[in-house]
């Protein structure tokens, strides 16, 4: 089985627990306005792979990742390709090494039974889930993302369901995401869910803009500056960023 990827990573420090070997995989139906990787999103973009090719890359450097750390699947959105997912994720397993995937939830459906029995495969392979809550509000959800926010909640809920562990994100953006009410309503949410394990604030950043120049599109936040101090205090404090479990 092939899928196509953006790129690696040899020593990831922000992705999950260690040092981590990253994968990123090609292609994203979101269109987060803080993205900071547009050359992700196009699905035929990237490199293609075979799962085994991936595989040998990663364990080259399991010196490093093998103790604390392991690998973390990211994107783009890497669930677009969930079967190449499942296959990488197995082989990982098979060979004892931590992993992780980093997501949007969005390719959970609640209502489709298939789609359930495949996310139930997926979790089977995969020790910890890295899932963005990008905004609690529905319309700010969509306003922000192009998507609405249901099915990532849904998968969140899934997750905790069945007793697999998360790290939840929420990216700050000054007047987008840190406002109060919404931030009460995020930690609120949060507290339904039983297994999360870590709650992580990150700031937004401008680091991104260069590459839409580069790809020629209009970056959606221009203009906008990364948070104070204050803003991701009040918001690390309200979301309660520590170790609960
Ligand atoms: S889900 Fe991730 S890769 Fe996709 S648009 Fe949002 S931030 Fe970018």
């Amino acid at each position: 089985m092939t899928g196509r990827i953006h790129s690696f990573e040899s020593f990831g420090t922000v992705d999950g627990p260690g040092i981590r070997y990253v994968i990123f995989t090609q292609g994203c139906p979101l269109r987060c306005k803080y993205c900071h990787n547009p050359d992700t999103w196009e699905v035929n973009a990237g490199t293609e792979y075979t799962v085994d090719e991936v595989v040998n890359k990663a364990m080259r450097f399991k010196t490093y990742f093998q103790n604390n750390g392991g690998i973390t699947i990211t994107g783009g959105e890497p669930l677009v390709q969930i079967d190449f997912v499942i296959e990488l994720l197995k082989k990982f397993k098979e060979l004892g090494v931590h992993t992780c995937v980093d997501t949007s939830g969005i390719t959970f459906n609640p209502n489709n039974e298939k789609v359930v029995e495949k996310h139930l495969e997926l979790i089977k392979y995969c020790d910890l889930f890295l899932l963005d809550i990008k905004h609690i509000v529905e319309e700010k959800h969509i306003e922000l993302t192009n998507v609405s926010g249901k099915n990532p909640r849904s998968f969140a809920k899934f997750l905790s369901d069945n007793g697999k562990k998360m790290w939840i994100r929420h990216v700050l953006v000054p007047n987008i995401t840190t406002d109060e009410a919404d931030l009460r309503e995020t930690k609120a949410f949060i507290d339904t869910l039983k297994t999360v394990e870590k709650v992580e604030v990150l700031p937004y950043h401008t680091m991104g803009k260069v590459k839409y120049d580069k790809l020629g599109i209009k970056y959606p936040l221009e203009g906008v500056e990364p948070p104070s101090k204050e803003q991701i205090s009040l918001a690390k404090e309200i979301l309660g960023v520590e170790k609960k479990c």
